[in-house]
């Protein structure tokens, strides 16, 4: 992957650790954009326990990088520093940390840490680390998955963090095999003229058909998921499984949410009915 495909806030956000960005002599300005990101991103905090708005909290050695930077290009100077010699950025190793706070309170951060060397990057850490804010995040969705497919959820996103496109996929497509079949056991339960025999029959792209109806909006109107997750595994590189992952793994996540939202509904319809009844039987 090179530097000039990847925004910095990606870098932040979607970069795996230890997955190379590449930079050509080009490419200083970026590095130094990095160095200084003075810009926001959107991250969970498992403090708020939701997605949060980040600000960078430019720490010194990174401020101090950035003036030397416009000094060395731009002549700029800010008065009381003392100004190093002239150097390019894309010609060092340095190791070099990046800070942000959440937006809604100055406690919660995160913090990730890079190592630049002979014209490529790599993120080599982050607090907290994916593995924890997975859990958290996901936690939710075990009321659906059940605690084995929620184990292999956590896994994916795991592995994923860790730079292993493939074996990520594998996990997610486990994942939307598990949601069909679920609803597959509602279908047959309930469609009045239900054909067991040629739903085993029939291709996943067919099975999928016939439970329209059944499954989320979101997951009917993008069940072509599927096929990008199976191509992953027997056409797809590393690097674009890597690259789909963040994307599949949000539609997984809308279906899933899709999902709660209904169950939250029907609890609720069912709490407010017995309500009713009662303040009717009262009544009449
Ligand atoms: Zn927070």
């Amino acid at each position: 992957m090179k530097i000039k495909d990847y925004p910095i806030t990606k870098i932040f956000t979607n970069l795996p650790l230890y997955q190379p960005i590449e930079f050509e002599s080009d490419d200083e300005r970026k590095l130094i954009e990095l160095y200084s990101f003075d810009g926001k991103i959107d991250f969970y905090c498992n403090e708020c326990k939701k997605e949060s708005t980040y600000s960078s909290s430019l720490n010194d050695e990174n401020r101090m990088r950035r003036t030397h930077f416009r000094y060395k290009n731009f002549g700029i100077s800010t008065s009381g520093n003392s100004i190093p010699p002239k150097k390019n950025y894309l010609e060092i190793k340095e190791i070099f940390t990046c800070d942000f706070i959440c937006a809604r309170s100055k406690d919660h951060s995160i913090h990730f840490m890079f190592i630049y060397d002979n014209y490529k990057l790599l993120k080599i850490g982050q607090y907290p680390s994916n593995a924890d804010l997975a859990y958290d995040k996901n936690r939710k969705y075990s009321k659906i998955l059940g605690d084995q497919k929620f184990k292999e959820l956590l896994r994916a996103d795991g592995l994923f963090s860790h730079g292993i496109g493939v074996g990520s996929f594998v996990y997610l497509r486990r994942i939307i095999e598990n949601l069909i079949e679920n609803y597959h056991i509602i279908a047959s339960q309930n469609a009045p003229c239900w054909d067991e025999a040629k739903y085993q029959k029939a291709k996943v792209k067919d099975k999928i058909k016939m439970l329209e109806g059944y499954f989320p909006v979101f997951f009917s109107e993008n069940a072509q998921l599927y096929g990008v997750l199976s191509k992953g595994i027997h056409e797809l590189s590393e690097i674009e499984c890597l690259e789909y992952y963040p994307i599949i793994k949000t539609s997984i996540e809308l279906i899933m949410d899709e999902e709660l939202e209904k169950r939250e509904k029907e609890l609720k319809i069912k709490a407010i009915q017995k309500s009713i009844d009662k303040i009717v039987s009262e009544n009449t």
